[in-house]
């Protein structure tokens, strides 16, 4: 039974809706939402059994492409989201390269942006080819660039922003203008701004795919995955596909993160506010040549973000001056922080990209992303800003 709040919630706040939002209650009444550790349903009679396979009665079938904690999943995100419908896969990973191969075929072009989580570079780069998906990377932040690679058969534009780990920052709705212009879909990875921070179907993209592994999850615990879009888009474009291949969630993860959920914009909030306190802190320490930072007034694309993003982030990039051997030196320094390639975490998190996610390429690939060898990514958590401060002061000594 869907929850009686569910009438009101399209006028209620952020807020609210990831409490509420997509609860289904059982014959029990229970509080929390439950899990459903089934992988089928039982039907009353043969003939419910073949209205529900027809589609002409709703209903659940079967774990690869339904269940109703994972239905929770996915109605609370698309609340979120303010998307028409969401579906949950394993992975982020999942998410992305099943939104790709839903909407390409061999024969297409896709335009992405160069800064990319390696492994979406991967599926781009090396996985669509072998289907006869050709594809051309572009510095996402140059528009003129975005036009110039657009061919006959472009059907597909992908792009992250903020950009890991540079935290470049893309104008999605001129993005967003130029495919709508050659009838190409927007493919948005929002994992680094949050559905908090930045809502890309709003600014004009077609899909938004995150990774719910990281600030979905914000505790470590659960792979994930999500598509949000229209529900015209997804009936089109991502249910087969997903229904036919299988990535799907599985309960218990879609149980974790709905949960997740619930708290997110505590979490994100808190964490924000804190990364921007160190980040204006860190700017200003001698041993950091480079600070960049989305909610700061020096950020390469500062116009944008105020226009896009209602808040920042909660990671902060900077470079610092030594080179591999300092940015090593630092993070071997670090107590609270800890060494880790994951981000969105109540734990602080700090990586050294190019000789881990960026590792893969060659130097030059990686000055183009603008991943220096004292580049070191900070995912800020939720502990007292004050302890992750004095955390960073004595690493900083070491530099
Ligand atoms: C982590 C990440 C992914 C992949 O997500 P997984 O859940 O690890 O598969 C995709 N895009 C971005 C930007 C990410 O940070």
């Amino acid at each position: 039974m869907p929850a009686p709040i569910e009438s009101l919630l399209p006028d209620l706040h952020e807020d609210t809706q990831l409490v509420h939002a997509g609860t289904l209650r059982s014959q029990f009444g229970e509080t929390s939402e439950a899990l459903f550790l089934t992988q089928g349903h039982i039907y009353e009679n043969a003939e419910q059994c073949e209205a529900r396979f027809l589609g002409e009665e709703s209903g659940f079938i079967y774990a690869r492409f339904s269940n109703p904690t994972v239905a929770m999943f996915e109605k609370r995100m698309a609340a979120f989201e303010g998307a028409g419908a969401a579906r949950a896969t394993a992975t982020g990973m999942a998410a992305v390269t099943a939104a790709l191969s839903g909407l390409l075929r061999a024969g297409d072009h896709v335009v992405a942006a160069q800064a990319l989580f390696g492994s979406c570079r991967y599926v781009i780069e090396e996985h669509l080819p072998r289907f006869g998906v050709d594809s051309t990377l572009v510095n996402g932040t140059d528009l003129a660039a975005w036009q110039a690679a657009i061919r006959p058969n472009t059907k597909v534009f992908f792009l992250e922003s903020p950009a890991n780990p540079t935290l470049e920052v893309i104008d999605i709705e001129a993005v967003a203008k130029l495919a709508k212009s050659i009838g190409a879909k927007l493919v948005v990875d929002n994992v680094f701004a949050t559905p908090l921070w930045q809502k890309p179907l709003a600014l004009g993209a077609d899909c938004v795919v995150y990774s719910a592994t990281k600030h979905i999850d914000g505790q470590g615990r659960c792979l994930g995955g999500v598509i949000l879009a229209s529900n015209e888009f997804i009936q089109t474009h991502i249910h087969t596909f997903l229904r036919q291949t299988g990535p799907a969630m599985s309960p218990f993860n879609a149980w974790v993160l709905l949960k997740a959920l619930e708290t997110l914009p505590l979490r994100i909030r808190r964490q924000t506010r804190t990364a921007s306190i160190l980040a204006d802190w860190l700017a200003d320490q001698g041993q950091v040549r480079k600070l960049i930072y989305p909610g700061r007034a020096d950020h390469p694309q500062a116009e944008i973000v105020r226009r896009q993003m209602g808040g920042p982030s909660t990671l902060i990039a900077l470079e610092l001056e030594g080179g591999k051997a300092a940015a090593f030196r630092f993070l071997n320094a670090l107590k609270i922080f800890r060494i880790s390639n994951n981000l969105g975490d109540a734990k602080s998190l700090a990586v050294h990209p190019a000789t881990t996610t960026h590792q893969r390429f060659t130097p030059e690939a990686r000055a183009d992303m603008g991943i220096g060898d004292g580049l070191v990514r900070l995912s800020v958590g939720l502990e007292h800003p004050g302890d992750l401060r004095a955390d960073l002061t004595r690493a900083l000594a070491t530099v």
